[in-house]
């Protein structure tokens, strides 16, 4: 059997630091003693599913509505499917372990493991939230990209993963940086034949003419967990909601947009494309309380 020998470089890239300015340019390292192999198809392959649960005051909300998207992703993978009361168990003890902190977050992995192992990696980590104040408050910009799919993608080409919420995310973070060039804080996808999706990390939701609106869940977007609270605090304000096919037209004309998701929550948008759009702060504070003070 061939062992495994790891190098761990200290510098992979004259563009950044050096992790240790004084040491050498790699060492060698005995990957058993590290969490991860190093051919973990999660880490090589981007082979593998993640949630991020919103913690507060050391409860994850949403717990149950995250842990049935998770084994949906799996499926779609054809990962073998996560045993719930393991990972529940784990996520309820790491959030016990956190220094007490208003918000924080819980991050559930699952890869395929080491290739030809059949044993998938699994693991779950916990730690204080980034200050999502100005988001929530002051609003975010953002610029619309073309995702370069069609909205029936997800039926068309089920192999493209649209709608899982895979580990494979440097396409997602590609758009992000693409948003900061181009002056804004996130993108909002739209599909080739011009149907608004969600943002990189987040789910559109628009006011219009006093309802709710969000885009189609089966358009090759994820399902929303905090999209899904936000339509259950209308419910309970009888504010009427739907899903549809929400055309570049349609985003213009709302009367206020949010780019919702755990941890930032309801972040109102106040400029799409640099064109300034109307916000509803009364109504986002309405709502990001409704989501932070969320039992399960
Ligand atoms: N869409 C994408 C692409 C996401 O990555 C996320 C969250 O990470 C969301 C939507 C929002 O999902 P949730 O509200 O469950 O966090």
């Amino acid at each position: 059997m061939t062992e495994t020998v790891l190098a761990v470089l200290n510098q992979p890239s004259r563009d950044a630091a050096a992790h240790d300015p004084s040491a050498d340019a790699f060492t060698f390292e005995a990957p058993l003693d590290h969490q991860l192999e190093v051919q973990d198809l999660g880490v090589v392959r981007g082979d593998g599913v993640f949630e991020t649960i919103t913690v507060v005051d050391g409860r994850p909300q949403a717990l149950e509505a995250h842990l049935a998207r998770f084994v949906r992703s799996a499926g779609m993978l054809d990962l073998p499917l996560p045993d719930l009361d393991a990972w529940r168990r784990a996520i309820e003890a790491v959030c016990a372990e956190l220094d007490p902190v208003r918000e924080a977050f819980a991050k559930t992995v699952l890869t395929r493991g080491v290739e030809g192992s059949g044993r998938p990696t699994g693991w779950v980590y916990a730690a204080a939230s980034g200050d999502s104040t100005p988001a929530r408050t002051e609003g975010i910009s953002v610029v619309t990209l073309d995702r370069g799919y069609r909205h029936d993608v997800e039926r068309t080409s089920p192999w493209l993963l649209q709608g899982a919420k895979t580990l494979s995310y440097a396409v997602n973070m590609a758009a992000l940086r693409e948003a900061t060039r181009r002056g804004a804080d996130d993108a909002l996808f739209v599909t080739t034949d011009g149907y608004v999706l969600e943002g990189t990390r987040a789910n559109l939701v628009m006011s219009v003419a006093g309802r709710l609106v969000t885009p189609r869940t089966d358009i090759g977007i994820l399902a929303g967990t905090t999209q899904a609270d936000v339509f259950r605090f209308a419910e309970q304000q009888g504010i009427e909601t739907s899903y549809e096919l929400v055309t570049m037209d349609d985003l213009r004309a709302a009367d206020a947009l949010w780019l919702v998701s755990s941890v930032r929550q309801a972040a109102p948008i106040r400029s799409v494309d640099g064109h300034e759009h109307a916000m509803d702060l009364a109504m986002t504070e309405q709502v990001n309380d409704f989501l932070l003070s969320r039992e399960s």
